[in-house]
């Protein structure tokens, strides 16, 4: 007998005390071998004012066992709280977000029976690190961040689990025709990553036609390689076009701490009535066993659920009196899947975790390149600004060494050569540089000076920086 394995779980608000009650009832018959150190989140968390809706000793827990199976909370409405989910994951580094979406067909409604998607989420960095601004009285800015690291992470670790489970092609979506520097770097990395697997067949998507060709041919798709937004939007379309998002589990994976969960939330309408479908947490744990080495609870889990599934027992989500045979609540459907524990599915292909490897990721070093400063963008913030005579007066302000190179508003080049039917808003961005050679700061310092003086208050600035020699950020038409 292996000693057991520390996890903290944590019942949640709405269904999920059901669903989680129902989740360790199979999890313990099947024989998992945990320790189960158990934490209150959500909720009642966030009414006893904890803006994030976990205490400081909750989080010491997840750091000491490493291992989170979560059931779902509420999220109070209104400011001031702070999605405990976006929290959890970027305190504690779960950057891979894991979410396989295969089809039950013909046990499940689908339109897509021969599905089997995983998509695999950048979970830390893009547009959710939560940095905005209101910069004018017309403006507000959100900033997208995207991390060489971050991609090169999640890349490998995509590459990774496509072997590990013996997926044939990965996948990546970006919008790097328009975000050509953020966008563009994902993609640049992913290919970089996927000439080191020439095992797995690697193509990439613009998003937009990826997402359309997702949603209607999902088929032609294995794992999914995704940054955070476009992930978080995607792995819900996927999950429900192959049933359900109540079928769906999801692993949040982290250098040192992992969390497990049902992608769905709360449901706070069906709570207590043991309606809710507790599929998705229960394979989340199944991705949560597999992850602490007892691949052969995984396996047995997987297999009773698959058989309860494919012999028509259903929660009311997916009940279809064609195909389903009883219709059960969430506690009869928990004792389903352990009276078949020991079963495989006959129609339904079953599983076999016993061997899965743990994905280890490695990031190799890399040279730091030599950076140099040859311009700077200033924004700055004048309400019923005229381009024609903005331009000739920032010229002159621009200094001995800065020229004017461009003014733009909303990214749209308006000075010089701009037109009166570009729509300007209270927020401008003037671009200086110097001709050869590098910036100096004290001189942009001073240009600063003379901007807000003459009228050209400024909210922010961006340098404009090459490395070994290649700009560091974007040029030309729309800029
Ligand atoms: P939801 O996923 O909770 O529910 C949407 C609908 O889906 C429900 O009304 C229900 O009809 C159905 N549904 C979801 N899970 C089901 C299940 N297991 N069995 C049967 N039916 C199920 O989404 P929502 O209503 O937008 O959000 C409710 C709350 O959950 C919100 O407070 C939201 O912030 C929170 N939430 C939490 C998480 C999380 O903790 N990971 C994720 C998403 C949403």
């Amino acid at each position: 007998m292996t000693t057991p394995t520390p996890i903290t779980v944590a019942h949640g608000d709405g269904i999920g005390p059901e669903i989680m009650d129902a989740t360790l009832r199979v999890l313990e018959a099947a024989g998992a071998r945990l320790q189960i150190e158990t934490i209150e989140i959500g909720e009642a968390v966030y009414a006893r004012g904890n803006s994030a809706g976990i205490e400081q000793e909750s989080l010491d827990s997840l750091r000491r066992t490493g291992v989170f199976l979560k059931a779902p909370i509420t999220t109070p409405q209104g400011g001031g709280f702070k999605s405990l989910n976006v929290t959890v994951r970027k305190t504690l580094g779960l950057y891979a977000n894991v979410r396989p979406c295969p089809a039950y067909a013909p046990f499940v409604a689908t339109k897509h029976p021969n599905m089997d998607v995983v998509i695999i989420r950048e979970n830390e960095e893009d547009l959710y690190a939560g940095i905005e601004h209101r910069q004018t009285d017309e403006v507000v800015q959100c900033l997208k961040l995207i991390t060489r690291p971050g991609c090169e992470r999640i890349a490998r670790y995509a590459f990774e689990y496509a072997r590990a489970y013996n997926r044939r092609k990965v996948t990546a979506f970006s919008k790097d025709n328009i975000m050509k520097m953020t966008d563009g770097l994902f993609h640049r990395v992913a290919e970089e990553v996927a000439a080191e697997y020439p095992d797995i067949e690697f193509e990439h998507w613009i998003v937009d036609i990826g997402a359309a060709k997702l949603a209607d041919t999902p088929e032609a798709f294995d794992v999914v390689l995704l940054q955070n937004l476009y992930g978080d939007i995607l792995s819900d379309v996927a999950a429900q076009i192959a049933g359900s998002v109540g079928l769906a589990g999801s692993a949040n994976i982290g250098p040192r701490t992992s969390m497990f969960e049902a992608i769905h939330g709360s449901a706070p309408r069906r709570a207590g009535q043991d309606l809710a479908n507790p599929s998705g947490l229960m394979l989340g744990a199944v991705q949560m066993l597999v992850h602490i080495g007892q691949g052969d609870v995984a396996t047995a889990v997987h297999n009773a659920w698959l058989t309860t599934i494919e012999q028509g027992i259903h929660t009311y989500d997916i009940f279809d009196e064609s195909v389903s045979r009883q219709k059960v609540g969430t506690r009869a459907f928990a004792d389903a899947v352990i009276e078949r524990l020991g079963q495989r599915p006959e129609i339904l292909k079953s599983v076999e975790y016993a061997d899965a490897p743990r994905i280890e990721v490695k990031v190799p070093e890399r040279a730091r390149q030599h950076k140099e400063q040859i311009g700077i963008d200033v924004f700055v913030d004048v309400p019923d600004g005229d381009p024609e005579t903005m331009g000739p007066e920032l010229e002159a302000l621009a200094g001995p060494s800065l020229r004017l190179e461009m003014i733009s508003n909303r990214g749209q080049k308006v000075y010089p050569h701009g037109v009166p039917e570009t729509l300007c808003v209270d927020h401008w961005r003037c671009r200086f540089s110097v001709p050869e050679g590098t910036v100096d700061t004290a001189e942009t310092i001073a240009l600063l000076g003379r901007l807000a003086e003459a009228g050209y208050p400024f909210v922010k600035t961006e340098g404009l920086f090459t490395f070994d020699g290649e700009p560091g950020f974007t040029r030309g038409q729309g800029q």
